[in-house]
C-alpha cells in the first residue's frame, strides 16, 4: 500500500486511510487496477520510511523518489542499468572452494550456500562487458549481501580476469566497489588486484572506481582507491577501519561526518560527488575523454 492509484503519489505509513483508499469500497472498474497495485512488493526508504513499489524504485535507479536517498543496487541490477547494452558476462568458471577451512560463527560453506540463495550469485563480484553510449568497456560490481562484499579468492579471480580481458579489448575498466570490509584472504587478494590495476595504467587504460555505501577494509586499501578518477555516490560511506575501532585505537571522539563521501571530497580523498541519475553520464564523458574519444 504505497502509492495513490489515481495520482502516483508515493504514500509513507504515516498517511491516513482516507488518502491511502480502501479496496472494496472503490468504483467497480477501478478494483482491478488497485488490487494489482496494492499487492506489489514494496520498499521501505531506510531515510524518510516512504513505501515505494519495488517497480518505482527500479525505475529510478533506486533512488527514493520523496528524499533522493541513494538505496543500495544489487551488482547486477547495477551493471543491468549501467550498460545500455551487455554482451557478455565474465569470470562465471571462477567459483569459491574452502581453502582455509576456517568455522566463523556458521561453518564457511554453510555461509557461502546461504549467500548464494539469499544473493542467487555464485560470488561477491559480478563482471559484465558491454556498451555505454556507444563506447565498448568492462564493468565489475561488488554484491554487498554476498558475505558483505568480502574480497576472497574467487573474487580477486574475477578482478584480475576483468583486467586482463579489458587489456586484451583496449577497453577502461570501471568498478562499482561496495565491501563492509570482513575477508580472510583480502590482504592476497589486495597485491593480486593491484598489479591487475597496475598492467591496466601501463598499458594506457583507464580504470574508474565508483564507491558506493559503504566501502571499507582491503577493497579500500587497494583496487577501490587506485582508480584515475574516483567518483562517490551521495552520503556514502567510506574508510579502511570503521569510526569504533578508530576511535578506540586513537583514544579520540570523531566528529560524525568523518568517512562520508561529503566530508572525503572536502579534504581531497575522492575527486567528484555524482548522483546515481548523473552517473552513467559522467562515467561516458570521462571515458570518452581519456580514451581521446571526444
Ligand atoms: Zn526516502
Amino acid at each position: 500500500m504505497s502509492q495513490d492509484v489515481k495520482s502516483g503519489k508515493i504514500l509513507s505509513p504515516s498517511t491516513p486511510w482516507t488518502e491511502r483508499g480502501v479496496p472494496g469500497i472503490q468504483v467497480p472498474d477501478e478494483q482491478t487496477s488497485l488490487k494489482a497495485t496494492f499487492t506489489e512488493p514494496t520498499i521501505e526508504c531506510p531515510e524518510c520510511h516512504a513505501l515505494v513499489t519495488r517497480t518505482a524504485m527500479s525505475f529510478n535507479a533506486y533512488v527514493c523518489p520523496q528524499c533522493d536517498e541513494h538505496l543500495r543496487m544489487k551488482a547486477r541490477d547495477r551493471l543491468n542499468w549501467f550498460f545500455d547494452q551487455v554482451q557478455t558476462e565474465l569470470g562465471q568458471e571462477f567459483k569459491a572452494k574452502d581453502p582455509l577451512k576456517f568455522v566463523d560463527s556458521k561453518p564457511y560453506p554453510a555461509r557461502m550456500s546461504e549467500a548464494q540463495t539469499k544473493t542467487g550469485e555464485t560470488e561477491a563480484l559480478v563482471v559484465m562487458q558491454g556498451l555505454l553510449k556507444g563506447i565498448p568497456l568492462v564493468a565489475c560490481a561488488f554484491e554487498f549481501d554476498f558475505m558483505g562484499g568480502s574480497m576472497g579468492t574467487v573474487v580477486g579471480d574475477r578482478f584480475v580476469q576483468a583486467a586482463e580481458k579489458a587489456i586484451a579489448d583496449k577497453q577502461p575498466l570501471i568498478c562499482f566497489a561496495a565491501s563492509g570490509g570482513a575477508g580472510m584472504l583480502s590482504l592476497m587478494q589486495m597485491a593480486r588486484t593491484s598489479a591487475a590495476i597496475q598492467k591496466m595504467k601501463d598499458a594506457g587504460l583507464p580504470y574508474l572506481v565508483v564507491l558506493t555505501h559503504p566501502v571499507y577494509g582491503g577493497v579500500t586499501a587497494s583496487l577501490a582507491m587506485l582508480g584515475d578518477v574516483h567518483i562517490a555516490e551521495p552520503k556514502a560511506m567510506i574508510g579502511f577501519a570503521g569510526k569504533r575501532v578508530i576511535e578506540q585505537t586513537v583514544r579520540e571522539k570523531l566528529e560524525e561526518p568523518f568517512q562520508r563521501a561529503e566530508y572525503l571530497l572536502d579534504h581531497g580523498v575522492i575527486d567528484q560527488i555524482v548522483h546515481r541519475h548523473a552517473l552513467r553520464d559522467t562515467v561516458y564523458r570521462i571515458v570518452a575523454k581519456l580514451m581521446n574519444l571526444s
